[in-house]
Protein backbone atom coordinates (compact mmCIF):
# COMPACT_ATOMS: atom_id res chain seq x y z
CA UNK A 1 0.00 0.00 0.00
CA UNK A 2 1.47 3.56 -0.75
CA UNK A 3 0.94 5.70 1.94
CA UNK A 4 2.42 8.65 0.65
CA UNK A 5 0.40 12.08 -0.40
CA UNK A 6 0.79 12.71 -4.03
CA UNK A 7 2.30 15.94 -5.93
CA UNK A 8 -1.10 17.88 -5.80
CA UNK A 9 -1.63 17.16 -2.09
CA UNK A 10 2.28 18.19 -1.42
CA UNK A 11 1.68 21.05 -3.28
CA UNK A 12 -1.20 22.21 -1.48
CA UNK A 13 0.49 21.20 2.07
CA UNK A 14 3.04 23.93 0.51
CA UNK A 15 0.49 26.56 0.09
CA UNK A 16 -1.19 25.83 3.78
CA UNK A 17 2.45 26.17 5.44
CA UNK A 18 2.89 29.44 3.50
CA UNK A 19 -0.47 30.51 4.74
CA UNK A 20 0.44 29.50 7.88
CA UNK A 21 3.65 32.01 7.99
CA UNK A 22 0.63 34.88 8.93
CA UNK A 23 0.39 32.68 12.27
CA UNK A 24 0.67 34.19 15.14
CA UNK A 25 -0.25 37.48 14.15
CA UNK A 26 2.12 40.19 14.23
CA UNK A 27 2.57 44.00 15.10
CA UNK A 28 -0.50 45.73 16.48
CA UNK A 29 -2.66 43.00 16.01
CA UNK A 30 -0.78 40.49 18.52
CA UNK A 31 -1.67 43.19 20.71
CA UNK A 32 -5.09 42.35 20.86
CA UNK A 33 -6.96 40.00 23.01
CA UNK A 34 -6.79 36.08 22.14
CA UNK A 35 -9.99 35.76 20.74
CA UNK A 36 -9.84 38.20 18.96
CA UNK A 37 -6.43 37.55 17.32
CA UNK A 38 -8.19 33.75 16.58
CA UNK A 39 -10.81 34.99 15.12
CA UNK A 40 -9.16 37.59 12.61
CA UNK A 41 -6.92 34.61 11.60
CA UNK A 42 -10.08 31.96 11.30
CA UNK A 43 -11.74 34.88 9.24
CA UNK A 44 -8.28 34.46 6.98
CA UNK A 45 -8.61 30.65 7.09
CA UNK A 46 -12.17 31.08 5.74
CA UNK A 47 -10.66 33.49 2.82
CA UNK A 48 -7.89 30.88 2.05
CA UNK A 49 -10.21 28.00 1.64
CA UNK A 50 -8.27 26.47 4.62
CA UNK A 51 -11.40 26.92 7.31
CA UNK A 52 -15.30 25.66 7.41
CA UNK A 53 -14.52 23.66 4.21
CA UNK A 54 -18.27 22.34 4.14
CA UNK A 55 -20.34 25.34 4.55
CA UNK A 56 -21.62 27.36 1.86
CA UNK A 57 -20.17 30.49 1.38
CA UNK A 58 -23.15 32.34 1.87
CA UNK A 59 -23.33 31.14 5.55
CA UNK A 60 -20.11 32.23 5.80
CA UNK A 61 -18.13 28.99 5.23
CA UNK A 62 -15.37 28.97 2.35
CA UNK A 63 -17.36 25.87 0.18
CA UNK A 64 -14.84 23.97 -1.12
CA UNK A 65 -14.43 20.44 -2.79
CA UNK A 66 -14.53 17.34 -0.38
CA UNK A 67 -11.06 16.27 -0.39
CA UNK A 68 -10.77 14.33 3.08
CA UNK A 69 -6.34 14.38 2.00
CA UNK A 70 -6.60 18.08 2.10
CA UNK A 71 -8.44 18.05 5.55
CA UNK A 72 -6.43 16.05 6.91
CA UNK A 73 -2.82 18.21 5.74
CA UNK A 74 -4.92 21.09 7.01
CA UNK A 75 -5.51 19.38 10.54
CA UNK A 76 -2.06 18.30 10.64
CA UNK A 77 -0.53 21.81 9.50
CA UNK A 78 -2.39 23.90 11.86
CA UNK A 79 -2.24 21.71 14.57
CA UNK A 80 1.32 21.99 13.90
CA UNK A 81 1.51 25.59 13.92
CA UNK A 82 -1.09 25.79 16.74
CA UNK A 83 -3.46 28.04 14.19
CA UNK A 84 -6.74 28.54 15.00
CA UNK A 85 -8.99 26.50 12.58
CA UNK A 86 -12.98 25.68 12.65
CA UNK A 87 -14.69 25.61 16.23
CA UNK A 88 -15.07 22.08 16.93
CA UNK A 89 -17.96 23.93 19.57
CA UNK A 90 -21.24 22.80 20.05
CA UNK A 91 -22.34 25.67 17.71
CA UNK A 92 -20.40 25.14 14.64
CA UNK A 93 -19.45 21.39 14.84
CA UNK A 94 -23.25 20.18 15.98
CA UNK A 95 -25.83 22.92 15.46
CA UNK A 96 -24.31 24.09 11.95
CA UNK A 97 -25.14 21.00 10.48
CA UNK A 98 -28.33 20.68 11.75
CA UNK A 99 -29.35 23.61 10.54
CA UNK A 100 -27.87 22.79 7.16
CA UNK A 101 -30.39 19.93 7.00
CA UNK A 102 -33.43 21.41 8.31
CA UNK A 103 -33.26 24.98 9.35
CA UNK A 104 -35.12 27.51 7.50
CA UNK A 105 -33.35 30.08 4.94
CA UNK A 106 -34.10 32.61 7.66
CA UNK A 107 -32.46 30.13 10.79
CA UNK A 108 -29.28 29.58 8.61
CA UNK A 109 -28.57 33.11 7.78
CA UNK A 110 -29.36 34.52 11.09
CA UNK A 111 -27.71 31.52 13.50
CA UNK A 112 -25.13 29.98 11.17
CA UNK A 113 -21.76 32.63 10.43
CA UNK A 114 -22.30 34.42 14.40
CA UNK A 115 -21.72 30.43 15.22
CA UNK A 116 -18.68 29.64 12.81
CA UNK A 117 -16.63 32.91 14.52
CA UNK A 118 -17.77 31.96 17.99
CA UNK A 119 -19.42 35.45 18.68
CA UNK A 120 -22.78 33.40 19.10
CA UNK A 121 -22.04 30.64 21.56
CA UNK A 122 -24.27 27.50 22.41
CA UNK A 123 -25.13 25.06 24.77
CA UNK A 124 -27.43 21.82 24.12
CA UNK A 125 -30.04 21.25 26.22
CA UNK A 126 -31.20 17.62 26.27
CA UNK A 127 -30.45 15.57 29.19
CA UNK A 128 -32.92 16.08 32.33
CA UNK A 129 -32.61 15.09 35.89
CA UNK A 130 -34.84 12.04 34.82
CA UNK A 131 -33.87 11.01 31.09
CA UNK A 132 -30.39 10.67 29.69
CA UNK A 133 -29.94 7.26 27.90
CA UNK A 134 -33.92 7.02 27.89
CA UNK A 135 -33.78 10.80 26.38
CA UNK A 136 -37.02 10.46 24.62
CA UNK A 137 -38.93 10.66 28.24
CA UNK A 138 -38.02 14.15 28.74
CA UNK A 139 -40.43 15.89 30.54
CA UNK A 140 -39.13 19.98 30.30
CA UNK A 141 -42.35 21.36 28.64
CA UNK A 142 -42.97 23.88 25.84
CA UNK A 143 -46.37 25.09 25.46
CA UNK A 144 -47.49 27.80 22.89
CA UNK A 145 -49.59 30.32 24.00
CA UNK A 146 -50.68 33.12 20.99
CA UNK A 147 -47.19 33.40 19.25
CA UNK A 148 -44.74 32.44 22.09
CA UNK A 149 -43.50 29.25 23.41
CA UNK A 150 -43.78 28.93 26.97
CA UNK A 151 -41.21 27.00 28.82
CA UNK A 152 -41.34 25.02 32.30
CA UNK A 153 -38.80 22.12 33.70
CA UNK A 154 -35.10 21.49 34.11
CA UNK A 155 -32.22 20.28 32.30
CA UNK A 156 -29.07 19.11 33.67
CA UNK A 157 -25.82 18.66 32.38
CA UNK A 158 -25.38 21.70 30.01
CA UNK A 159 -21.90 21.92 28.99
CA UNK A 160 -20.51 25.81 28.92
CA UNK A 161 -24.42 26.78 29.40
CA UNK A 162 -22.77 30.05 31.35
CA UNK A 163 -20.96 31.10 28.38
CA UNK A 164 -23.69 30.62 26.02
CA UNK A 165 -26.01 32.98 24.28
CA UNK A 166 -28.23 30.15 22.71
CA UNK A 167 -29.13 26.94 23.68
CA UNK A 168 -30.90 24.53 21.07
CA UNK A 169 -32.72 22.13 22.93
CA UNK A 170 -35.57 19.04 23.16
CA UNK A 171 -39.38 20.19 24.97
CA UNK A 172 -42.37 18.13 25.09
CA UNK A 173 -44.91 20.29 22.83
CA UNK A 174 -47.44 17.64 22.59
CA UNK A 175 -48.09 15.83 25.95
CA UNK A 176 -50.25 13.44 24.37
CA UNK A 177 -48.82 12.19 21.72
CA UNK A 178 -46.23 8.69 22.03
CA UNK A 179 -43.16 9.60 23.91
CA UNK A 180 -40.99 10.66 20.56
CA UNK A 181 -43.49 11.94 18.47
CA UNK A 182 -44.22 14.93 21.63
CA UNK A 183 -40.67 16.27 21.40
CA UNK A 184 -39.94 19.49 19.19
CA UNK A 185 -36.28 21.18 18.96
CA UNK A 186 -36.18 24.88 20.08
CA UNK A 187 -33.53 27.84 19.82
CA UNK A 188 -33.56 29.43 23.07
CA UNK A 189 -31.96 33.20 23.60
CA UNK A 190 -30.02 32.30 27.00
CA UNK A 191 -30.77 36.08 28.50
CA UNK A 192 -34.94 34.70 27.95
CA UNK A 193 -36.14 35.97 31.45
CA UNK A 194 -37.28 32.72 33.67
CA UNK A 195 -34.04 31.28 32.20
CA UNK A 196 -31.54 30.64 35.15
CA UNK A 197 -28.03 28.99 35.20
CA UNK A 198 -26.55 26.97 37.78
CA UNK A 199 -23.16 25.71 38.12
CA UNK A 200 -21.66 22.15 38.91
CA UNK A 201 -18.86 21.47 40.07
CA UNK A 202 -16.80 18.45 38.32
CA UNK A 203 -14.48 15.95 39.88
CA UNK A 204 -11.58 17.92 37.75
CA UNK A 205 -12.60 21.07 39.88
CA UNK A 206 -14.09 23.00 36.72
CA UNK A 207 -17.16 24.61 36.27
CA UNK A 208 -18.21 23.03 32.86
CA UNK A 209 -21.73 21.36 33.37
CA UNK A 210 -24.61 23.87 34.89
CA UNK A 211 -28.67 23.04 35.39
CA UNK A 212 -30.47 25.36 33.52
CA UNK A 213 -34.17 26.10 35.00
CA UNK A 214 -37.24 27.46 33.35
CA UNK A 215 -39.78 29.07 34.81
CA UNK A 216 -42.47 30.63 32.35
CA UNK A 217 -39.69 31.72 30.06
CA UNK A 218 -41.20 33.08 26.66
CA UNK A 219 -40.07 32.63 23.38
CA UNK A 220 -41.15 33.45 20.24
CA UNK A 221 -42.75 30.77 18.20
CA UNK A 222 -40.90 30.52 14.77
CA UNK A 223 -37.93 29.32 17.19
CA UNK A 224 -38.57 25.99 16.13
CA UNK A 225 -36.45 23.58 13.95
CA UNK A 226 -38.58 21.27 11.97
CA UNK A 227 -42.01 21.07 12.56
CA UNK A 228 -43.86 20.38 16.06
CA UNK A 229 -43.38 16.91 16.76
CA UNK A 230 -40.42 16.35 15.07
CA UNK A 231 -37.82 17.21 17.44
CA UNK A 232 -36.44 13.30 17.95
CA UNK A 233 -35.59 13.59 14.22
CA UNK A 234 -33.72 16.92 14.69
CA UNK A 235 -31.78 16.03 17.58
CA UNK A 236 -31.10 12.63 15.91
CA UNK A 237 -29.12 14.28 13.13
CA UNK A 238 -27.50 16.57 16.31
CA UNK A 239 -26.62 13.55 17.94
CA UNK A 240 -24.85 12.31 14.60
CA UNK A 241 -22.63 15.04 14.65
CA UNK A 242 -21.76 15.32 17.86
CA UNK A 243 -20.71 11.31 17.86
CA UNK A 244 -18.34 12.56 15.20
CA UNK A 245 -17.27 15.33 16.77
CA UNK A 246 -15.84 12.87 19.38
CA UNK A 247 -14.97 10.01 17.15
CA UNK A 248 -12.56 12.35 15.32
CA UNK A 249 -9.64 10.74 14.22
CA UNK A 250 -8.13 14.30 14.34
CA UNK A 251 -8.49 14.85 17.80
CA UNK A 252 -6.85 11.27 18.87
CA UNK A 253 -3.64 12.11 16.35
CA UNK A 254 -3.22 15.52 18.27
CA UNK A 255 -3.31 13.96 21.71
CA UNK A 256 -1.24 11.45 20.39
CA UNK A 257 1.20 13.89 18.97
CA UNK A 258 1.59 15.81 22.26
CA UNK A 259 2.16 12.35 24.25
CA UNK A 260 5.25 11.59 22.02
CA UNK A 261 6.09 15.33 23.23
CA UNK A 262 5.54 14.56 26.86
CA UNK A 263 7.53 11.13 26.27
CA UNK A 264 10.35 13.18 24.83
CA UNK A 265 10.05 15.55 27.33
CA UNK A 266 10.21 13.37 30.68
CA UNK A 267 12.72 11.20 32.24
CA UNK A 268 12.78 7.09 33.06
CA UNK A 269 15.70 6.19 34.90
CA UNK A 270 17.52 9.29 33.56
CA UNK A 271 16.68 8.39 30.14
CA UNK A 272 13.88 10.38 28.14
CA UNK A 273 10.82 8.12 28.87
CA UNK A 274 10.36 7.53 24.50
CA UNK A 275 13.13 5.31 25.04
CA UNK A 276 11.73 3.05 27.62
CA UNK A 277 11.27 0.17 26.35
CA UNK A 278 8.13 -0.32 28.34
CA UNK A 279 6.62 3.25 27.10
CA UNK A 280 7.28 2.73 23.66
CA UNK A 281 5.29 -0.65 23.80
CA UNK A 282 2.18 1.08 24.90
CA UNK A 283 3.03 4.19 22.45
CA UNK A 284 3.12 1.75 19.46
CA UNK A 285 0.00 -0.25 20.66
CA UNK A 286 -2.09 3.28 20.69
CA UNK A 287 -0.33 4.90 17.39
CA UNK A 288 -1.81 1.14 16.13
CA UNK A 289 -4.82 2.74 17.22
CA UNK A 290 -4.82 5.58 15.63
CA UNK A 291 -3.71 5.02 12.34
CA UNK A 292 -6.61 2.61 12.11
CA UNK A 293 -9.10 4.80 13.37
CA UNK A 294 -7.25 7.69 10.30
CA UNK A 295 -7.72 5.02 7.37
CA UNK A 296 -11.45 4.11 8.72
CA UNK A 297 -12.64 7.45 8.55
CA UNK A 298 -11.07 7.80 5.36
CA UNK A 299 -12.85 4.69 4.25
CA UNK A 300 -16.07 6.09 5.16
CA UNK A 301 -15.47 9.58 3.52
CA UNK A 302 -14.43 8.14 0.62
CA UNK A 303 -17.70 5.84 0.88
CA UNK A 304 -19.82 8.80 1.55
CA UNK A 305 -18.34 10.80 -1.31
CA UNK A 306 -19.77 7.81 -3.53
CA UNK A 307 -23.02 7.05 -1.95
CA UNK A 308 -22.56 3.89 -0.81
CA UNK A 309 -23.17 4.45 3.17
CA UNK A 310 -24.18 0.96 3.77
CA UNK A 311 -20.83 0.01 3.31
CA UNK A 312 -19.08 1.74 5.90
CA UNK A 313 -22.30 1.98 8.73
CA UNK A 314 -20.94 -0.57 11.25
CA UNK A 315 -17.69 1.25 11.15
CA UNK A 316 -19.07 4.32 11.39
CA UNK A 317 -21.68 2.91 14.23
CA UNK A 318 -17.90 2.53 16.34
CA UNK A 319 -16.26 5.91 15.74
CA UNK A 320 -17.25 6.87 19.23
CA UNK A 321 -16.74 4.12 20.99
CA UNK A 322 -13.29 3.19 19.76
CA UNK A 323 -12.04 7.14 20.26
CA UNK A 324 -13.22 7.32 23.67
CA UNK A 325 -11.31 3.99 24.75
CA UNK A 326 -8.80 5.50 22.87
CA UNK A 327 -8.47 8.69 24.01
CA UNK A 328 -8.41 7.31 27.71
CA UNK A 329 -5.48 4.83 26.66
CA UNK A 330 -3.41 8.37 25.24
CA UNK A 331 -4.21 9.78 28.67
CA UNK A 332 -3.60 7.05 31.21
CA UNK A 333 -0.01 6.53 29.27
CA UNK A 334 0.23 10.50 29.76
CA UNK A 335 -0.90 10.12 33.20
CA UNK A 336 1.88 7.61 34.44
CA UNK A 337 4.56 9.57 32.51
CA UNK A 338 3.32 12.47 34.83
CA UNK A 339 4.10 10.53 37.62
CA UNK A 340 4.00 12.11 41.17
CA UNK A 341 3.51 15.57 39.68
CA UNK A 342 -0.02 14.72 38.85
CA UNK A 343 -0.41 14.60 43.05
CA UNK A 344 -0.13 18.60 42.48
CA UNK A 345 -2.84 20.87 43.04
CA UNK A 346 -3.80 22.47 39.51
CA UNK A 347 -3.91 25.83 39.20
CA UNK A 348 -7.29 27.81 39.05
CA UNK A 349 -5.73 28.90 35.62
CA UNK A 350 -5.70 25.24 34.14
CA UNK A 351 -9.06 24.46 35.58
CA UNK A 352 -10.00 24.53 31.03
CA UNK A 353 -10.62 20.98 30.85
CA UNK A 354 -11.04 21.79 26.91
CA UNK A 355 -7.56 23.19 26.74
CA UNK A 356 -4.53 21.53 25.32
CA UNK A 357 -2.06 19.62 27.73
CA UNK A 358 0.52 21.26 28.14
CA UNK A 359 1.53 20.88 31.86
CA UNK A 360 1.53 18.31 34.60
CA UNK A 361 -1.82 19.17 36.19
CA UNK A 362 -3.31 20.16 32.79
CA UNK A 363 -2.58 16.29 31.68
CA UNK A 364 -4.15 15.21 34.80
CA UNK A 365 -7.42 17.36 34.04
CA UNK A 366 -7.21 16.10 30.62
CA UNK A 367 -6.91 12.11 31.99
CA UNK A 368 -9.75 12.83 34.24
CA UNK A 369 -12.05 14.44 31.96
CA UNK A 370 -10.80 11.38 29.09
CA UNK A 371 -13.38 9.72 31.10
CA UNK A 372 -16.63 11.95 30.25
CA UNK A 373 -16.67 11.47 26.58
CA UNK A 374 -17.53 7.91 26.78
CA UNK A 375 -20.82 9.19 28.54
CA UNK A 376 -21.41 12.52 26.77
CA UNK A 377 -23.55 12.35 23.25
CA UNK A 378 -25.15 8.85 24.57
CA UNK A 379 -22.72 6.02 26.77
CA UNK A 380 -20.71 3.66 25.50
CA UNK A 381 -23.55 1.19 26.74
CA UNK A 382 -25.61 2.75 24.85
CA UNK A 383 -23.84 2.78 21.54
CA UNK A 384 -22.99 -0.78 22.24
CA UNK A 385 -26.70 -1.66 21.91
CA UNK A 386 -27.24 0.49 18.96
CA UNK A 387 -24.12 -1.57 17.33
CA UNK A 388 -25.42 -4.73 17.79
CA UNK A 389 -28.87 -4.14 17.00
CA UNK A 390 -29.04 -1.83 14.27
CA UNK A 391 -25.49 -2.88 13.00
CA UNK A 392 -25.77 -7.01 13.15
CA UNK A 393 -29.42 -7.76 13.45
CA UNK A 394 -29.29 -8.90 16.86
CA UNK A 395 -32.24 -9.23 19.37
CA UNK A 396 -33.24 -5.60 20.70
CA UNK A 397 -32.55 -4.38 24.24
CA UNK A 398 -35.72 -4.29 26.50
CA UNK A 399 -37.10 -0.62 26.36
CA UNK A 400 -39.52 1.48 27.59
CA UNK A 401 -42.16 2.19 24.91
CA UNK A 402 -44.14 5.17 26.69
C1 LIG B 1 -18.65 15.32 29.55
C2 LIG B 1 -20.13 15.33 29.41
C3 LIG B 1 -20.75 16.38 28.77
C4 LIG B 1 -22.14 16.41 28.66
N1 LIG B 1 -22.72 17.49 28.06
C5 LIG B 1 -24.06 17.53 27.92
C6 LIG B 1 -24.69 18.67 27.31
O1 LIG B 1 -24.02 19.64 26.95
N2 LIG B 1 -26.03 18.68 27.20
C7 LIG B 1 -26.80 17.63 27.60
O2 LIG B 1 -28.01 17.68 27.40
N3 LIG B 1 -26.25 16.53 28.21
C8 LIG B 1 -24.89 16.48 28.37
N4 LIG B 1 -24.31 15.39 29.00
C9 LIG B 1 -25.16 14.35 29.57
C10 LIG B 1 -25.12 13.04 28.80
O3 LIG B 1 -25.81 13.15 27.58
C11 LIG B 1 -25.75 11.97 29.72
O4 LIG B 1 -24.91 11.86 30.86
C12 LIG B 1 -25.84 10.63 29.03
O5 LIG B 1 -26.80 10.65 28.01
C13 LIG B 1 -26.19 9.50 30.04
O6 LIG B 1 -27.32 9.83 30.77
P1 LIG B 1 -27.34 9.77 32.38
O7 LIG B 1 -26.15 10.53 32.89
O8 LIG B 1 -28.68 10.19 32.82
O9 LIG B 1 -27.07 8.25 32.74
P2 LIG B 1 -28.14 7.07 32.76
O10 LIG B 1 -28.98 7.12 31.52
O11 LIG B 1 -28.84 7.08 34.07
O12 LIG B 1 -27.18 5.82 32.66
C14 LIG B 1 -26.44 5.35 33.78
C15 LIG B 1 -25.69 4.10 33.36
O13 LIG B 1 -26.60 3.09 32.94
C16 LIG B 1 -26.29 2.62 31.63
N5 LIG B 1 -27.52 2.35 30.89
C17 LIG B 1 -28.64 3.11 30.85
N6 LIG B 1 -29.56 2.54 30.02
C18 LIG B 1 -28.99 1.40 29.55
C19 LIG B 1 -29.43 0.38 28.63
N7 LIG B 1 -30.64 0.43 28.03
N8 LIG B 1 -28.57 -0.62 28.33
C20 LIG B 1 -27.33 -0.69 28.93
N9 LIG B 1 -26.88 0.24 29.79
C21 LIG B 1 -27.68 1.27 30.09
C22 LIG B 1 -25.53 3.77 30.98
O14 LIG B 1 -24.65 3.32 29.97
C23 LIG B 1 -24.74 4.34 32.17
O15 LIG B 1 -23.57 3.59 32.34
C24 LIG B 1 -22.93 15.35 29.16
C25 LIG B 1 -22.30 14.28 29.82
C26 LIG B 1 -20.92 14.27 29.95
C27 LIG B 1 -20.28 13.13 30.69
Amino acid sequence: MDLEYGQEHEAFRESVRDFLKGWPLQGAEAELPIEQQQSIFRKRGIEAGFVYRKVPAKYGGSEQPSDALKDKIIQEEFHAADAPRDLSSQGAGMLVPTLLEFGTEEQKGRYIPPALSGEENWCQGYSEPGSGSDLASLQCQARLEGDEWVLNGQKIWTSSAQRAQMMFGLFRTEPDAKKHQGISYLLVPMDTPGLEVRPLREMGGGYEFNEVFFTDARIPADSIVASRGQGWQVSRATLVHERNLIGNPNMMREAFSDLLNLARARQIAGRPAIEDPGIRRRIAEIEGYVQTSELSGMRQFTAANRGEMEKVMRPMMMNKVFSTDVMQMIMKCAYDLIGGDGALAPAEDELDTWGRTTTSTGWVLQYIFSMGPAIAGGATNIQLNIIGERGYGLPRDLRKTS
